[in-house]
């Protein structure tokens, strides 16, 4: 034991070791991180602009080009979770006074409105029920009345469960004069999406859910009308970030943060992985190996949240929380019996549904066979009232 005069000794908790569980991670996220990511992961630190470090970052950007189907030149990885992303989106498109719609069909769209609000932006909302989304023609008529800069949409609401329609919105939007912004955070790589062909001009997405790198870092891309104002947040400045991973015109780095290296490597080995899948195998067995789980919960007689088959997004599953249950318990006894996350509902969907994830290397007949058995146990062991 160390002699110490200081008033705080050092705490006994952190003298000893903590070694963290396996677990399978079938909530919304985070995912199951392979070992050939945490071993990438767990290389040697270089600096943030040393030359290994810069081509690691290029191969980062050309792996996000590729999945987001886009050759925007300002294509990187934000330092942050999603939500980094999303506030980098939004304050480097939106000023204050500056009108922004936002659909809201679930949490997503209400953080963004949020955001957007203590940005002192106008804000206006195209809602819809959780469980659904909104139809163009509304859309349309929004974008009429109230003329917006940016039109914010959420791909993969992964608080209902619903994967929102794309197609024909950013041509709309631009026929309107407005920025299309999407959050594919909980979506992109599991199901379509082509940046580019679908005229989106910011979209971002997290590094935890399909691509299964570690949690904090967000790939996001900028069309070149997106990129407009300087905004609130230095550290999210895109001016600041571009030249940081080279995507300006100038012709050094110069150094603005320290970036996350070892995440920067297990993300460039999770996007290494992806082109090796191959984005349309990657949405194909998503949606096939959804399609397979949400056969085998309606044969048990559980009921899917959302009604339009169309509208089931491959990568959370949102099931209707079986009545009569108390859904904390059968989370809860999913975990202790199985190690296995599963999770309840978010915001409009709170205390409604049960989520499950499948996302990238989690997405697999062997782990819907495994969660159904697990909810088919819980069903027969949890306490059930009369309802
Ligand atoms: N958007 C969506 C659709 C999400 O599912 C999430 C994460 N659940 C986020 C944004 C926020 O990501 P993070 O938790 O990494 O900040």
């Amino acid at each position: 034991s160390i002699m110490s005069s200081l008033p705080i000794p050092p705490p006994g908790c952190l003298l000893q070791a903590f070694p963290v569980p396996q677990r399978l991670m079938l909530g919304p996220g985070p995912s199951n991180v392979p070992d050939r990511v945490l071993a990438a992961g767990a290389q040697p630190i270089l600096g943030h602009l040393h030359p290994e470090t810069i081509e690691i970052m290029n191969q980062i950007k050309s792996g996000i080009q590729y999945a987001f189907q886009t050759r925007n030149r300002v294509t990187l990885a934000v330092s942050g979770p999603g939500h980094a992303a999303m506030e980098c989106a939004i304050f480097n498109s939106l000023e204050p006074g500056d009108s922004i719609l936002i659909a809201v069909n679930g949490i997503w769209g209400e953080r963004a409105a949020e955001i957007a609000e203590r940005l002192g932006a106008i804000v206006n909302t195209v809602v819809c029920p959780a469980g659904g989304y909104v139809p163009l023609e509304e859309i349309e008529q929004a974008l009429t009345k109230h003329k917006p800069v940016v039109f914010f949409l959420t791909h993969g609401e992964s608080s209902t469960g619903v994967v929102h329609p794309i197609d024909g919105i950013g041509d709309l939007c631009h026929k309107h004069g407005c920025l299309f912004l999407v959050d594919s955070v909980a979506a992109l790589g599991g199901a379509p999406i082509c940046m580019d062909q679908q005229g989106i001009d910011i979209l971002y997405t997290g590094s935890q859910k399909v691509l299964n790198a570690p949690p904090g870092t967000a790939p996001i891309s900028f069309s070149e009308r997106a990129w407009r104002t300087k905004p609130i947040s230095y550290f999210l400045d895109l001016k600041w970030l571009a030249n940081y991973w080279g995507c300006d015109d100038k012709p050094a780095r110069a150094y603005h943060h320290t970036g996350p290296v070892s995440a920067f490597y297990g993300l460039r080995e999770s996007l290494s992985i992806l082109a090796e899948t191959g984005l349309e195998n990657s949405w194909k067995r998503h949606k096939e190996v959804a399609e397979y789980f949400h056969k085998g919960l309606e044969d048990m007689g559980l009921k899917l949240f959302v009604q339009d088959k169309n509208a089931r997004l491959p990568t959370v599953t949102t099931i209707v929380a079986p009545p009569g249950y108390d859904w904390r318990e059968i989370t809860g006894y999913i975990m202790k019996t199985f190690n296995i996350e599963v999770s309840g509902g978010l915001g409009p969907s709170a205390g409604m549904v049960l989520r499950v994830g499948l996302m990238g290397c989690n997405s697999s007949k062997a782990n819907v066979d495994k969660v159904l058995e697990a909810l088919a146990d819980a069903l027969k062991h949890c306490h059930k009232s009369k309802v």
